[in-house]
């Protein structure tokens, strides 16, 4: 079946006619909740075949808007999943060294190597969103960026990577709810920050910056999905699917035996 979240190149997509409930795809959060158990069952073996195999690699990409949920997917996906197949990249503001040199540097350090699951929680998209949004470099700087990211991500895909980018997409009102619960709730202050409530005044912007990053750099080789987030549960499964989906199709195999188990006797430990 077609993932209904995956952008059509021929259709620039406009945020705001894409629904952030998750009850628009899935009425039923139980049977929802089911279907996602399952499925990271699936991707537990999935990631198991590609490490054995240590051939290719996948690379998740995750964007939303403040409070969106990419630390909650992130949590929730790879619960259960083998530790060592796995890594996450969290990308923070630049520290001086990485300002220092061009934007993909730090992006290109943390890269899956073969066998490798990575999620990077922010990205290389920062430097198309934020750094527009708060003009933190010239547009004729940022605007030669898309192209640039397009380019460095058929390397990865050139190079044995499978690239999936997910924009968490909730709704204003969604996203209040979450700073509110941060305030009053004492095990989720800490992840309050008051630059949130600031950055939140620019919500527009952020979308309509958000809304060419998903049509400049989406591509066969390394394709956008618009996950409907409002609900963890819905958001959960519709990022695990497209996940386990996608490995499906890579079809990862266990490695051949190069030599004849029978001349390895093993008698007793003797
Ligand atoms: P949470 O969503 O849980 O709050 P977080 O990812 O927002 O976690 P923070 O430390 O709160 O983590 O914020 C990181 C900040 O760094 C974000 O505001 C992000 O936009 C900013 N950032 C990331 N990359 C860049 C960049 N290349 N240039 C400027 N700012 C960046
Ligand atoms: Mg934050």
């Amino acid at each position: 079946m077609k993932n209904p979240h995956r952008l059509v190149a021929s259709k620039p997509i406009k945020l705001s006619r894409c629904s952030t409930n998750g009850k628009d795809f899935h009425s039923e959060r139980e049977v929802a909740e089911a279907e996602f158990f399952t499925l990271r069952e699936e991707l537990i073996e999935w990631q198991q075949r590609l490490y054995a195999e240590g051939e290719r690699s996948l690379l998740i990409v995750l964007q939303a808007m403040d409070a969106g949920g990419k630390d909650g997917t992130i949590r929730h996906v790879l619960r259960g999943v083998n530790p060592q197949g796995v890594r996450v990249s969290s990308f923070k503001a630049p520290s001086t060294l990485e300002l220092s040199h061009d934007f993909l540097w730090r992006i290109h350090r943390e890269v899956p190597t073969r066998g490798m699951i990575r999620f990077f929680n922010r990205s290389h998209y920062e430097d198309v969103l934020i750094v527009r949004v708060k003009n933190l470099v010239p547009k004729d700087v940022w605007s030669k960026r898309y192209d640039r990211i397009n380019e460095f991500e058929r390397l990865l895909t050139d190079s044995g990577t499978t690239i999936l980018k997910f924009f968490l997409h909730i709704s204003h009102e969604e996203q209040h709810e979450r700073f509110r619960a941060r305030l009053t709730q004492p095990e989720k202050l800490w992840k309050f920050s008051p630059d949130d409530v600031e950055e939140s005044k620019h919500w527009d912007e952020y979308q309509a910056a958000f809304e060419d990053a998903l049509n400049k750099c989406h591509t066969e080789h390394a394709p956008w999905f618009v996950i409907p987030s409002d609900q963890k549960w819905y958001r959960n499964l519709a990022v695990c699917r497209t996940i386990v989906e996608t490995l499906r199709e890579m079809n990862p195999r266990y490695p051949k035996a190069v030599w004849n188990p029978d001349d390895y006797p093993l008698e007793n430990g003797k």
